[in-house]
């Protein structure tokens, strides 16, 4: 079912270590976590890492990035990620939310519709 490959980070992520950690003061941009907190990019990456496509992300939220294996019940944090000032946040918590596993929950219907991302492309639909 799952419409992206897992993407393993590479290396180069390290680069934007000082850039996200300022943004993200050394929480996790998604849950505001302080476990395992890394970079993480989100596909298709840049030819040069950019931080408005990357994101600070804890262990446990960057595993669901990766995996696309979220637990809808440790996931409403992101009915209020998707609503992030910050593009990438806001990209990768509806990435999340178009991979929770059960549509029939009420708050997910209503922060995807918040989020506005295509389930095709796994972008951000064009605001016309
Ligand atoms: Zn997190």
């Amino acid at each position: 079912m799952k419409r992206r490959k897992s993407t393993k980070q590479r290396p180069q992520v390290g680069l934007l270590g000082k850039e996200l950690t300022r943004r993200s003061r050394g929480r996790c941009e998604l849950c505001l976590g302080r476990d395992d907190v890394r970079g993480f990019e989100l596909a298709p990456w840049p030819e040069k890492p950019d931080a408005e496509r990357a994101l600070m992300a804890c262990h446990r939220c960057r595993s669901w990035l990766q995996d696309g294996a979220i637990e809808p019940i440790e996931a409403h944090f992101l009915s209020t990620a998707v609503y992030s000032t910050t593009t990438p946040v806001r990209l990768a918590a509806a990435r999340l939310l178009l991979d929770v596993d059960s549509p029939e929950n009420p708050w997910l219907a209503t922060a995807l519709h918040a989020a506005n991302i295509d389930p095709d492309t796994g972008e951000f639909r064009d605001s016309a």
